[in-house]
């Protein structure tokens, strides 16, 4: 059983009856999803946004802040209830992620691997053996998981990773590096993908294996020094002669790898574009304050037209997005398109975002490009959105390559 504990002075709450031993995947009914929503909601906006400031100076999530969000459930909120998450569909994730879009991006990245990229791994692809060993402690926040897939040359095209993984008797021996990869600096346990064989008719060659931080050979390097998101940490992997078990192997085959990958990233898109969405409307909310009260010659810049205009294109993105984001999440839970909506959705809303971050800064003139306003974090902080779990190149060619392959087909 998974709680949703507000674990700062608010209303603390059980998220439902949630029992273990269904064999379908228990659902958070729409009365317990719209407590989640609201204790959420006043965890981003009175715990952690008004330590935004401090979070970005220490590159840190303070560690009361990640305390709480462990007791809210947060690092298990996709994870099935089965192994104690709280087992939110894509639907209820979208909400959740448009309201933790609302502050630093930073809180949402330290258990995002956990319910996302890696967590639906295995989820979706793990043996029971492996779910049991691994998803309650990911769904607890006792243990971080990272996914590493990422390899210098193979970003936008993964299929072309290097990092191998020999069979040698019951074990396979992993070599290779990866970059890039979040939450590495804190992870427990690696999700990593390697190549088995080279690419032939039958496949990839790409394998999944669950790695543990502490097997000899992993090492993690120096926490990279990014643009922007403070308090959320990327570094490189480096994997040389890593022994593990066969009970290593995602799923116990080499051929579900690659199929893995794409199916956990095309899932997170659909995420990441609600992140954006909370992240813009948090821009225009800061934008149309600053317009109402700041003045020049004694008049509120508000009052001025083309400010408006700009306000007008903000509030328009947004609304477009959440629009776009919600139609997604439901073709996902109803498995009727989960190609094309979550790339169109993560296309246009982290774009939407990056201009409506940019009309922010203009809308708050010369103070906009100062360090300590929030609209000038927003603006670094969004821009990861378009290159991570797919470019906007990248998801150009799916949308388009996808659309005609199904005209093609008829
Ligand atoms: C902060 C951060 C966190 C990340 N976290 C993770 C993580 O947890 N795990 C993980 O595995 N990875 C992670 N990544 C990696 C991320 O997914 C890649 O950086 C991204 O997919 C782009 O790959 P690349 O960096 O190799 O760029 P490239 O693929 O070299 O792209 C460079 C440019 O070329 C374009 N391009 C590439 N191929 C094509 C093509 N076929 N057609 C048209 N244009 C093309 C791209 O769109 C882009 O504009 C992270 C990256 C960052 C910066």
């Amino acid at each position: 059983m998974s709680l949703f504990v507000l674990d700062t002075g608010l209303r603390t709450t059980q998220a439902g009856s949630m029992t273990t031993s269904q064999a379908a995947p228990a659902q958070v009914d729409d009365d317990d999803f719209r407590e989640i929503l609201t204790q959420t909601r006043a965890f981003v906006r009175t715990v952690v946004l008004p330590r935004e400031q401090e979070i970005a100076e220490t590159n840190a999530i303070p560690d009361d802040i990640r305390a709480a969000a462990k007791d809210m459930g947060l690092f298990g909120y996709a994870i099935p209830q089965e192994w104690g998450g709280l087992g939110l569909n894509l639907m209820q994730d979208a909400e959740l992620a448009m309201e933790l879009g609302y502050t630093t991006l930073a809180l949402r990245s330290m258990f995002g691997t956990n319910n996302g990229i890696a967590g639906q791994v295995l989820v979706g692809f793990g043996t029971d053996e492996q779910k049991a060993q691994w998803l309650e402690g990911i769904a607890s926040g006792a243990v971080v998981a990272s996914f590493a897939l990422t390899e210098p040359g193979a970003g936008s095209n993964p299929a072309g990773l290097r990092t191998t993984a020999k069979r040698d008797g019951d074990d396979w021996v992993l070599n290779g590096d990866k970059c890039f990869i979040t939450n590495a600096p804190l992870a427990d346990l690696f999700v990593v993908f390697a190549r088995t064989r080279p690419a032939d008719a039958d496949g990839t060659g790409i394998a999944v294996f669950l790695v543990s931080a502490d097997t000899p050979g992993v090492e993690v390097g120096a926490k990279d020094k990014k643009m922007g998101q403070e308090g959320a940490w990327t570094a490189d992997v480096h994997f040389t002669d890593v022994r593990v078990p066969a009970s290593a192997l995602v799923g116990g085959s080499e051929d579900v790898g690659y199929r893995a990958a794409m199916t956990s990233l095309a899932r997170g898109r659909v995420h990441i574009a609600a992140l954006s969405v909370g992240q813009a409307q948090r821009a225009l909310d800061e934008s149309v304050a600053h317009a109402a009260t700041a003045t020049q010659g004694g008049t509120p810049i508000g009052g001025f037209q083309l400010v408006q205009a700009m306000l007008a294109d903000q509030q328009t993105g947004v609304m477009a997005g959440r629009a776009l984001v919600r139609d997604a999440a439901r073709a996902w839970v109803e498995n009727t398109d989960r190609r094309i909506a979550p790339s169109a959705a993560k296309l246009f809303c982290t774009e939407m975002v990056g201009k409506v971050a940019d009309l922010a800064v203009q809308i708050h003139g010369g103070s906009g490009y100062m360090r300590e306003m929030v609209v000038e974090r927003i603006y670094r902080d969004v821009r990861l959105l378009r290159l991570y779990e797919g470019t906007s190149e990248i998801q150009r060619l799916i949308i388009g390559g996808g659309l005609v392959k199904q005209a093609q087909r008829g």
